[in-house]
């Protein structure tokens, strides 16, 4: 089958090459033109683990193709799928300016039967929307389908997710875009990942809520992690006691600097505007984002406790800028707003990320970019640990004890031990404990 995938962002490009590696044949179309001419060239313009290696090794078999000609695409493929971006707007909803933009251009260019598939996160109504305006342009004339796809992939893991997912869900209203769709996903129904049909306006639901649930866990520990650190409780033994009740699961229970990255502020804020809309006033979602907004000042002032008060004329080394782990994506990254609360603040901030130091530059940073954990460190009055990766769960604590002008560490994270870091004479401060 051939398969056009509209939008080669993380969601796209990472979709479109697996879909490659079950052996599809796929076109990647982007308005981006400089990221088309990338891709053709091999170089894959967004850092996410094993991702360059199959979109070479699925373009030099001739499955993977990248253009900027959307007509032809549209001509020249029976599904295309739209994962373009759907940015918060000014008033907190999703902005649909992409995916309307993408659906008059599949209205002027469809000349056959067709299967659109919104895989971006698009609020209920979309693919009512998308398909109004396609019928509005074709009167009829041509037979297609709007079906909703949601993706659940997680930045950093985005391969595995996608090969290996929960649930795959399908909103779609009719029988045969539901067998295409059946037979795109056929390697993972092999594999027996659950495969969850539903109706169209449900799926577009399924995303937001699913979004919206996490969030509210991690908010959850989060406000339980201040209740700790009130009443002289660690909030891991308490995350531990509370995860291991299957009914709540142990995950999304880790607390720190808040939640981030390019889904779940935006995706929250937007189920929250379509319940205001609708009337319902969703307070726990709500909630939730009240916490979440003030997680960066409150780690702030963590760091201003852990210096004696004072911010200002400080160096202060931080490592991590990306919202996680394993990804570049600096995109409401709570590290990146602590560090830039911290120059406001009049820190000098020495940073280290191992993907993100670039993103983090164009997205505003403007500290010092260090060479590694350890350049970060030399001649700070703190160390502060704002993104978890690996590499930060075992630095030479002697070295780091003997660059720091003081041995102050804040750990938003928890990638240390309390009582290691107190037994090597650190000043340790921690989330929740
Ligand atoms: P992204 O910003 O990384 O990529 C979007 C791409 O779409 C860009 O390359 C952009 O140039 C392109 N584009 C924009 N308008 C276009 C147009 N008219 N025609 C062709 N290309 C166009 O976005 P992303 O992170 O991949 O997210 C895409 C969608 O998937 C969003 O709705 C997002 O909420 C959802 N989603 C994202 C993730 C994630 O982890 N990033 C996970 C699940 C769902």
């Amino acid at each position: 089958m051939n398969i056009a995938v509209v939008g080669t962002g993380y969601v796209g490009l990472v979709s479109g090459a697996c879909f490659a590696e079950f052996g599809t044949r796929v076109t990647c179309v982007d308005v981006d033109e400089s990221k088309i001419a990338a891709l053709a060239r091999g170089e894959v313009p967004i850092y996410e683990p094993g991702l360059d290696a199959m979109v070479r090794r699925n373009a030099a078999a001739g499955r993977l193709h990248f253009t900027t000609d959307l007509a032809r695409a549209v001509r020249e493929n029976l599904v295309i799928f739209v994962a373009v971006g759907t940015p918060q707007d000014p008033h907190g909803r999703a902005d649909l300016t992409s995916v309307m933009s993408v659906a008059a251009q599949i209205a002027e260019h469809i000349d056959g039967s067709k299967v659109v598939v919104i895989k971006s996160t698009v609020p209920v109504g979309t693919g009512d929307r998308v398909e109004a305006a396609i019928r509005e342009r074709t009167g009829g004339d041509v037979p297609f389908s709007v079906v909703s796809n949601p993706e659940f992939l997680r930045e950093g893991a985005a391969i595995e997710d996608f090969q290996r997912p929960d649930r795959v869900v399908i909103g779609v209203e009719d029988e045969q875009s539901a067998a295409i769709l059946g037979d795109l996903y056929r390697p993972l129904y092999l594999i027996e990942t659950p495969i969850l049909r539903v109706r169209r306006r449900t799926a577009e639901l399924i995303k937001y809520a699913a979004n919206a649930f996490l969030a509210v866990k991690i908010s959850y520990i989060n406000g339980m992690a201040d209740l700790c650190e009130a009443v002289g409780v660690d909030v891991h033994d308490v995350a531990r006691g509370i995860g291991l009740d299957r009914r709540i699961g142990p995950k999304f229970l880790h607390p720190g600097p808040g939640f981030g990255g390019s889904c779940f502020p935006k995706d929250t804020r937007a189920i929250l505007a379509t319940a205001a809309e609708n009337d319902v006033p969703l307070e726990i979602v709500a909630a939730a984002v009240r916490i979440n907004e003030a997680r960066p000042a409150r780690m702030v002032e963590k760091v201003r406790a852990a210096l004696g008060g004072e911010l200002a004329g400080r160096t202060v080394a931080l490592l991590g800028l990306a919202f996680k782990p394993n990804t570049d994506d600096v995109r409401e990254s709570p590290a990146l707003a602590i560090a830039q609360a911290l120059e406001e603040a009049g820190c000098d901030v020495r940073a280290f990320d191992p993907a993100a130091l670039g993103t983090a530059r164009a997205a505003g940073f403007a500290g010092t970019a260090a060479a590694d954990e350890y350049d970060a460190c030399s001649g700070a009055y703190a160390l502060v640990i704002a993104t978890e990766w690996n590499q930060f769960r075992n630095l030479d604590l002697t070295r780091i004890r003997e660059l720091l002008r003081q041995p102050v560490v804040v750990d938003l994270r928890s990638v240390c031990k309390p009582a290691e870091m107190a037994a090597r004479g650190f000043r340790y401060t921690a989330v929740g404990r």
